[in-house]
């Protein structure tokens, strides 16, 4: 028998629309013995009435991730497979990612019904991230279904902040096959990148911006371009390719300007793609002084409010960060701005832009809206997983 977990009156009911996360204040009690950390729970609301089946984790907020409702039994390693199998359809015959990039997103967690499992397809390779002791012991299952499915050159794992958050030692190993010698050549809708899998940042590319990419390089034809934060040069290798007059790349990671620099030349734009190594708070505050202007700005910081408890704090970063690429905007210049912190909703990120632009003295014009690609899917009700948030705005 399984230990059940009972949840409190009145906090069931996202667990009946199959909300995964069951917070550590949500519950009664445990009846049937206590769980060890990834051992597979029953979830019951206070009248015993059974919701269905998760991982526990008494090291974790989140106290229990659900895999499964009632209906479907306790999770296995043939329901592992089977959410890996639709995960992988999803991106090949529903989306049909293959026809058009090397680079996407083939789990996304939560979104996949696979709490705490990431894994990306990049360029022949295969790179994982584990960060929950539940999926953690399914990790076998997972690498076989994707070895049969993609037959990768390697499957890689990187270790993630969250996995020892959650107790979970993940370290970074090559599962199968080997890692690649050098970094690897992705194209992206026709633009090449270069990416380190083992130790660029995340997975090695930003494979969430595909579609804010997509949207807005063609508006920076014949344009300047200021790229800050950059990375490897997701937005402004494209804006290069699809005809921008200059592109200047801003980062603090050499390696990832170094990646990026090369990827010029492959894309055959280097001649009018420039780098800087520094930091995007000096470079704006120089840019700003010199009188410079571009036709584009792009901000795609990192996430300025990693914890909930940051937000205020971090709104204001993003207000100043937007008001300084404003700042630097010629009249009818765009702004390419992101957020990927999930603890900023839509509405908080449109109150920041309008402070920025009041700080800027400008009024702004929406051209565009975006968020994260369908390769990152949101399993309702678990709307904590829509993190990205991408806008283009025109100075009026
Ligand atoms: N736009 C990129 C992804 C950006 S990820 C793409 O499309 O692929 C965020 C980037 O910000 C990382 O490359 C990181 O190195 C960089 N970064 C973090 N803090 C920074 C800072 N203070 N100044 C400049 N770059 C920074």
């Amino acid at each position: 028998m399984v230990p059940t977990v009972l949840v409190k009156k009145r906090r069931a009911r996202p667990f009946w629309f199959g909300h995964p996360w069951v917070f550590s204040g949500a519950i009664e009690k445990v009846d049937g013995g206590a769980p060890g950390d990834g051992d597979v729970v029953r979830l019951a609301d206070t009248d015993g009435k059974p919701i269905g089946y998760g991982f526990w984790n008494g090291r974790s907020q989140i106290r229990v991730r659900m895999m499964t409702r009632e209906a479907e039994g306790p999770p296995d390693a043939a329901l592992v497979r089977k959410r890996v199998q639709a995960a992988l359809a999803l991106r090949r015959e529903v989306l049909r990612l293959p026809e058009t990039t090397t680079a996407f997103r083939l789990i996304h967690a939560e979104g996949d019904g696979l709490p705490g499992l990431v894994a990306d397809f990049l360029g022949g390779y295969v790179v994982v991230q584990v960060s929950s002791v539940g999926i953690a012991a399914h990790v076998e299952t997972v690498l076989d279904v994707l070895t049969s499915a993609l037959d990768p050159a390697g499957i890689l794992e990187r270790p993630t902040r969250v996995a020892s958050e959650e107790g979970l030692e993940r370290p970074f190993q090559v599962h199968r096959g080997s890692a690649p010698e050098g970094p690897v050549t992705i194209v992206e809708n026709g633009v090449r990148y270069l990416c380190d899998l083992v130790h660029g940042q995340k997975t090695g590319f930003f494979t969430d911006q595909r579609e804010n990419r997509r949207a807005a390089a063609p508006l920076a034809r014949d344009r300047t371009v200021l790229d800050v934060f950059s990375s490897t040069g997701g937005f402004g290798l494209r804006m290069a390719r699809e005809g921008a007059r200059s592109v200047l790349l801003v980062d603090s990671s050499e390696h990832a300007l170094d990646l990026a620099g090369k990827a010029a030349a492959l894309n055959e734009v280097g001649d009018r793609v420039t780098l800087e190594r520094n930091k995007a708070q000096n470079v704006l505050q120089r840019l700003i002084e010199e009188k410079h202007h571009f036709g584009v700005v792009v901000l795609d910081p990192p996430a300025l409010v990693p914890k909930k408890k940051d937000t205020e704090k971090g709104l204001q970063r993003y207000a100043a960060l937007n008001s300084a690429g404003l700042d630097l905007l010629e009249p009818g210049g765009l702004l390419v701005t992101c957020s990927c912190s999930q603890h900023v909703g839509e509405s908080d990120f449109e109150d920041m832009l309008l402070e920025a632009a009041h700080r800027s003295e400008v009024q702004c014009q929406e051209i565009y809206r975006g968020g994260q690609g369908p390769d990152h899917p949101v399993l309702h009700p678990h709307f904590e997983s829509r993190y990205l948030k991408c806008r283009v705005l025109r100075v009026v």
